[in-house]
C-alpha cells in the first residue's frame, strides 16, 4: 500500500517515519499527478490556513477533494482533523476545506499556543496502555454527525474521529515515538476500507 503524506507545510517527516515503521511505503506528495498515485493520504498538523492556501497555489486543492469524495482513507492530524472537517467555527474569513467528514470542528478550541499540553487518552480501538497525546494549538470536535464514531475525548470533548474511510485526531502522535495511532489507520481504517472497496 502507498500512503502520501501531503507536503505543503507542517510535521511531514515525522509522519513518514511513523508509517514507514508500520511497514507501509510512504512518502511526500504535493504535485497532482503524486496524490493521484497513492492509495491513502495523511494530512499532518500545520497550520490548516497556511495548508489551504498552498493547496489552492500548488493547484491541488481540489483533486484532494475529489479524491476524498471519491472514497481515499485519509488520516488528518490536527490542522488536518480540520481541513477534512465539513465545518470549521472559529475559522479565518474565507478558509477552507476539503470537506468529506461529517464534524464541526473548533480551531484552537483548547487555547493559545501556550496552552499546548500532554495527556494519556483512552482510545476506542487501540488496547491498553493508554496513548500518550499532544495536543498543540489544537482543535477539538464539536458536533459529529450520523455514522462518525468518536473513538476518544478530552473532558467530553472529542479528539479522535472516524467515518469509514476518514480518521482524525486532535493530537499530534507522530512525535511520541508510539505508532499505535499510525498502525489504526492503516490495519483498521484502510484495511477495511480498501477491501470494501470504497476506493
Ligand atoms: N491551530 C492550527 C490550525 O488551526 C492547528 C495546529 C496544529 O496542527 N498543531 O491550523
Amino acid at each position: 500500500m502507498k500512503v502520501g503524506v501531503l507536503a505543503l507545510q507542517g510535521d511531514v517527516r515525522e509522519h513518514i517515519r511513523s508509517l514507514g515503521d508500520c511497514g507501509v511505503d510512504a512518502f511526500a506528495v504535493r504535485t497532482a499527478t503524486q496524490i493521484n498515485s497513492v492509495d491513502a493520504l495523511v494530512i499532518p498538523g500545520g497550520e490548516s490556513t497556511t495548508i489551504s492556501k498552498l493547496a489552492r497555489a500548488f493547484d491541488v486543492f481540489d483533486v484532494i477533494a475529489e479524491r476524498i469524495s471519491q472514497g481515499m482513507p485519509v488520516y488528518g492530524s490536527c490542522a488536518g482533523m480540520i481541513l477534512i472537517a465539513n465545518q470549521v467555527l472559529d475559522a479565518i474569513d474565507g478558509q477552507e476545506s476539503f470537506r468529506g467528514l461529517d464534524v464541526v470542528v473548533r480551531r484552537n478550541a483548547f487555547g493559545r499556543q501556550v496552552d499546548s499540553f500532554e495527556t494519556d487518552l483512552s482510545f476506542n480501538g487501540i488496547t491498553e496502555p493508554a496513548v500518550r497525546a499532544v495536543f498543540i494549538r489544537a482543535p477539538w470536535v464539536e458536533s459529529v454527525g450520523e455514522g462518525v464514531e468518536v473513538l476518544a475525548e478530552v473532558d467530553g470533548h472529542p479528539v479522535a474521529v472516524r467515518q469509514n474511510q476518514l480518521f482524525a485526531t486532535s493530537f499530534h502522535p507522530e512525535l511520541t515515538g508510539d505508532n499505535r495511532v499510525h498502525r489504526y489507520f492503516i490495519d483498521v481504517v484502510c484495511k477495511q476500507s480498501l477491501k470494501a472497496g470504497v476506493n
